[in-house]
């Protein structure tokens, strides 16, 4: 406290030198008008602060550590995602912090250093703080002691956006209790790819899904801002979930109907939610480097759709217009087309304050466009009331951190995310009394990767693995742990037959396998960066899970994973199968309370499970002649659907009711079906409404998810649920090159997954 104290002396002195030479200058004003007070500073700004303000570096310790790794002689030139500025060093970045040549940070992971640099720009000539921005993308898991939910790909398939607000609410309050204004997230990224080590990062495959949880993210993240909220980033804009070829940043060739219908529409919706940042992807579409794609930011998104906020680049990517796209001459080059096609903010490094400032004066850019985007940034830094409380406070900022309310809320998204989709004879819930000695093994079986891409290592009493879940819920139980090492890189054929010896010796194998995403260590196998050509099970855990299976005991199959995997064989020989995603912090609670039947599974697939690596792009919405002549050496059909999961109840569908069957093309109707727990115990049931538009003027999806609701059920209990079907659910990319309704018949279908088996119809048409 007393730093703190100190600090807003400092503050109020430097504040004070300022007024002596003009008594209270406006923009220091709390009561003035936003607009005036970002009119007062800009007009006494100088052309280097004003690029400082649109550029952003990496933390000082995140440099540090990597210029120790580089000293210790690691070859870091393939790396992409540490950064030191080469005849930059942090001392330099410091003093140029303290001149007010630098807008913002990321990857600051402490409060103490934000503090720091916080106080290094209030000292400036002009005082203008720091914005800090972090990837809080499931909690602000990229510090350490934040509260870990799971990851995107797992609040999906919870098919609960009330939730998803409610964990950016708390997130927010994380981020601002360490000093953090701004998010790189939600991602709205459709993802349609298994192989793109990405998926975890995304709410899955389908656009309606992925803008409903983007824009619930961006309302509970942002709010009104002021000090409880954060800045929040749409991004990837767009396509890089279907690239040519599974791999991050590679091009993609997205037609314009499949870019207008499936991938667009999410950022629609964030921005209509009041998104303040939108990012460019790594990748080109159709032949434009998104970072340099101005009718795709400047045109679509600002002029059509009315975004309002700042366009940050993501990390190194305008400099890859020169270095990887071969798209500009030059760095210079490439800094001039992104500021032409609307960046507002450049991630990340030193280059751009000189090359800026020189295209300026060349006369490449005007001053004008620089004020623009400058004007932009200090809306939203007097928005978050940098001004008037740069600094956070660390006495109090674990009042927030790791509370208990968020670690409920971490809990129960667990619970929720984890999808259930295999349960031969009902093995599960697990009956102790009958399965007394298990068998738990694999590589996620006691790891803190259950945490996901995005986090730092956490400390272990803030992760309860699956393991420690397990001996929690059913301490009759006797666990045989036998260790496969953290990554699949370090399992060894000995652990594996350590494995086979002891699954004979049990009632029940329990196998945790997956992938493993957790960054700070190497090895890893999914998450950004780490695309796969197969799908299947990495390293040796194919001839774990066989040799555990030879046993001849029944085997549970736990996967841990951002990304569906292909799990064919190992689905086959598995009497039970649980997709837990990442699953945070508490999954491993989660999973165990579902393995024992202490909590009842509700998730529901956000995106297909293929069967192996050679099904790659099977989206449920594809077009109806995807299969028409259908593979002639193995099925055409996922292993599990979108929309699929299984609960320890049964759920049935009744009634599906039209209110009226023929409309005009701007009217609506209500679809009603009634949903009934069949079964003995209660459970939630996520009942989906998909809409199929039987001719068209173009090729449409066989069918798409329009509608989707929670809903809980005692034994025996119906409810009624109603959905409306208007003109925004019926609409497609019509041959006349617009979203439109076109007359003719449409079917409704409802059920609880997207399997056309499950779903009952009904039909309309529009005159
Ligand atoms: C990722 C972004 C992320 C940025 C900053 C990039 O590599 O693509 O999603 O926000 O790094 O960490």
């Amino acid at each position: 406290m007393k730093t703190l104290l100190l600090r807003t002396a400092a503050a109020a002195l430097l504040l004070g030198a300022l007024s002596c030479s003009e008594r209270s200058p406006l923009y220091k004003d709390p009561s003035a008008p936003v607009e005036k007070r970002v009119d007062d500073l800009l007009r006494r700004m100088t052309l280097e602060e004003k690029v400082g303000q649109m550029n952003q570096y990496t933390g000082l310790e995140h440099i540090r550590k990597t210029e120790a790794r580089h000293n210790a002689g690691r070859n870091l030139a393939k790396s992409d995602s540490y950064t030191f500025y080469k005849d930059f060093p942090a001392d330099t970045l410091e003093a140029w912090t303290a001149r007010g040549w630098v807008g913002s940070f990321l990857h600051v992971y402490t409060l103490e250093e934000a503090n720091h640099l916080q106080e290094l720009a209030l000292s400036s000539r002009l005082g203008i703080p720091i914005i800090f921005g972090i990837d809080a993308v499931h909690g602000n898991a990229f510090c350490p002691d934040n509260t870990i939910y799971p990851t995107a790909i797992g609040m999906a398939s919870s098919f609960d956006p009330a939730l998803v607000e409610e964990i950016g609410r708390q997130t927010a309050l994380e981020m601002r209790s360490m000093g953090m204004h701004w998010t790189f997230g939600p991602g709205v990224d459709i993802s349609r790819d298994p192989r793109w080590g990405r998926c975890g990062e995304t709410f899955g495959e389908d656009p309606y899904l992925v803008g409903e949880m983007g824009a619930a993210a961006v309302r509970g993240l942002q709010g009104e801002l002021g000090l409880t909220g954060v800045v929040t980033t749409i991004k990837h804009l767009v396509g890089g979930g279907q690239s040519v070829n599974g791999s991050n940043a590679a091009p993609t060739d997205i037609s314009d109907q499949t870019l207008e219908e499936v991938f667009l529409p999410p950022y629609k919706k964030g921005i209509d939610a009041g998104a303040l940042a939108l990012m460019p992807a790594h990748n080109d579409i159709a032949g434009i480097p998104c970072h340099a794609h101005k009718e795709l930011i400047e045109g679509r998104m600002r002029r059509d759709w009315g975004f309002k906020g700042i366009v940050v680049s993501d990390w190194m990517d305008v400099e890859r217009l020169e270095t990887g796209h071969r798209y500009a001459e030059s760095r210079k080059d490439a800094f001039a087309k992104s500021i032409e096609a609307g960046l507002d903010l450049h991630m990340h490094g030193p280059g751009w304050q000189q090359d800026v400032c020189e295209l300026v004066r060349e006369g490449r850019v005007s001053e004008r466009r620089i004020d623009l985007s400058v004007r932009r940034i200090l809306e939203l830094k007097f928005r978050l009331g940098l001004f008037e409380q740069p600094f956070a406070d660390p006495a109090r900022s674990f009042e927030t951190r790791l509370c208990p309310q968020h670690r409920e809320t971490a809990l129960r998204a667990a619970r929720e995310s984890v999808v259930l989709l295999k349960n031969e004879d009902g093995i599960l819930p697990l009956d102790p009394g009958r399965y007394r000695r298990v068998l738990v093994t694999g590589i996620n079986a006691d790891s803190h990767n259950i945490d996901g891409d995005w986090s730092a290592i956490p400390r272990p009493e803030n992760v309860t693995t699956i393991l420690e879940g397990l001996r929690e819920v059913s301490p009759q139980t006797e666990f045989v742990y036998s260790d496969q090492g953290l990554r699949p890189r370090d399992m060894k054929p000995e652990y594996i037959e350590d494995a086979a010896r002891k699954a004979r010796g049990c009632d029940l194998c329990i196998v945790v396998a997956g992938d493993f995403m957790n960054r700070d260590l190497g090895g890893l196998t999914g998450g950004e960066n780490h695309d796969r050509a197969d799908i299947s099970l990495p390293g040796l855990q194919q001839e774990l899970f066989a040799r555990v299976a030879a046993a001849g005991k029944p085997v549970v199959l736990v996967l841990v994973s951002g990304r569906p995997l292909g799990v064919e064989a190992e689905n086959a020989a598995s009497k039970a199968v649980l997709n837990a995603w990442e699953p945070g912090m508490y999954g491993g609670q989660a999973v165990a309370e579902i393995l024992y039947g202490k909590v009842n599974p509700s998730g529901k697939l956000a995106m297909t499970m293929p069967r192996n690596s050679y099904q790659t792009v099977l989206s449920y919405n594809h077009k109806p002649m995807h299969f028409f002549h259908p593979y002639i050496d193995q099925a055409c059909s996922p292993l599990y659907p979108f929309g699929f999961g299984l609960s320890y109840t049964r759920f049935s569908y009744s009634d599906l009711r039209l209110s009226r069957s023929e409309m005009g093309i701007s009217d609506s109707l209500e679809a009603s079906v009634t949903v009934r727990n069949e079964g003995s115990v209660a459970g939630d049931e996520i009942a989906q409404l998909y809409v199929r538009d039987r001719v068209a003027s173009r090729t449409r999806a066989d069918k798409e998810l329009k509608g989707f609701a929670r809903v809980h059920l005692e034994p025996g209990e119906s409810r009624t649920i109603q959905f409306t079907v208007g003109p925004e659910a019926l609409a497609f990319y019509s041959g006349r090159g617009r979203m439109e309704v076109e007359p003719g018949e449409f079917e409704v279908l409802t059920g609880g997954s997207s399997d056309n088996a499950a779903l009952l119809s009904a039909s309309f048409t529009i005159k």
